[in-house]
């Protein structure tokens, strides 16, 4: 039996499971052709919506407006833009709000971020909000937007414990946010465990289970040490001596991510977020396998 399905609000009885996508911006005119066939796998989906990163303190704002921009003109795909405030003011971080609600966004998802080449305890900018809730609080006060937090089932680095991390979570949906969005992970059991502690909080709203397409494995690797999310054994002996761009090396991704997928819908999970890489061959394989319902082209054309 389910252990999370008699939670109403983003669970229902096992299923297919509805998906989003999270994507990097283009920064090229080729990388923009490859957002095109991109966005179009995506949208064969019908996603709740495909999500456009942001660079914390500074980088890459541009390329972030210019995808969110060129996501909005595929009809039927509503996106979300992701913003950080870290080493922002709050007139800079509005004015982000509004150049979003401007372009068409139908949601934000609320970051504190990380100052790139900064160690040491996160300091907020000092005119600038104060991380993750005070944003979502900024987002929702303005209004018309949907807003998402980030949630962490293997605790935020600087959390400092599991209980901690949840009673932040909690902090940010006391907002009024939409619903949460996790850190990717590889061991479904996480994420379970994770959730009977957020319900046991007495958290309902839904917290969306992220699952990365393993475009590499080495640099998926690298960057989850860093997040702290843990790689089991069983996947760097699978992944051992594979090139990146190997067929089986592409094979083995899909079925991971598709076998997490369908774990998390026969458990009632309704609603997974794709870490896509901006990788549409792996997008497509993966919900393929998974048995995401597409749209039929007679619906698309409606
Ligand atoms: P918060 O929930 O605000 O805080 C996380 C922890 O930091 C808290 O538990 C607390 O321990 C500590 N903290 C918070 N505020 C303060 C403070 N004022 N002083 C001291 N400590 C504090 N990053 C990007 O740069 N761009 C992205 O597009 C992006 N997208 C993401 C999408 C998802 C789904 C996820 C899960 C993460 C994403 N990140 C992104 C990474 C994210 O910015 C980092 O994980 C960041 O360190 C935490 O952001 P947050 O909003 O979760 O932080």
């Amino acid at each position: 039996m389910s252990i999370i399905s008699h939670v109403s609000g983003g669970f229902a009885p096992g299923g297919n499971p509805r998906v989003s996508f999270e994507v990097f911006p283009a920064r090229s005119t080729m990388q923009s052709d490859g957002m095109a066939e991109l966005a179009r796998v995506m949208r064969k989906y019908d996603p709740v919506f495909a999500s456009v990163t942001y660079g914390a303190g500074g980088t890459s704002h541009q390329a972030s407006f210019g995808t969110v921009g060129q996501l909005l003109g595929v009809d039927g795909l509503d996106v979300v833009g992701h913003l950080t405030c870290a080493g922002q003011s709050r007139a800079q971080t509005d004015a982000v709000i509004e150049r979003y609600a401007a372009q068409g966004v139908k949601g934000i998802l609320a970051l504190r971020g990380d100052m790139p080449g900064i160690s040491g305890p996160y300091q907020p900018h000092p005119d600038g909000y104060e991380n993750g809730a005070d944003l979502a609080t900024a987002v929702i006060n303005r209004g018309s937007l949907d807003t998402y937090v980030a949630a962490y089932p293997e605790v935020h680095p600087a959390s400092g414990s599991g209980h901690a991390c949840i009673a932040n979570l909690k902090t940010k949906l006391a907002t009024g946010a939409k619903a949460a969005i996790t850190q990717f992970f590889f061991d479904n059991r996480d994420y379970f465990h994770f959730m009977e502690q957020v319900r046991a909080a007495g958290i309902y709203q839904p917290v969306v289970p992220g699952i990365l397409l393993i475009h590499d494995f080495a640099k998926v690797a690298s960057f989850a040490g860093k997040c702290k999310a843990r790689i089991p054994d069983h996947l760097h002996a699978a992944f051992d001596g594979l090139a990146p761009h190997s067929t089986r090396h592409k094979a083995l991704a899909c079925e991971l991510a598709a076998q997490q997928i369908m774990q998390l819908g026969a458990q009632g999970v309704d609603h997974v977020h794709i870490y896509s890489m901006n990788r549409p061959d792996l997008v497509d394989q993966t919900c393929g396998l998974a048995g995401i319902a597409q749209i039929t082209e007679m619906a698309g054309a409606m």
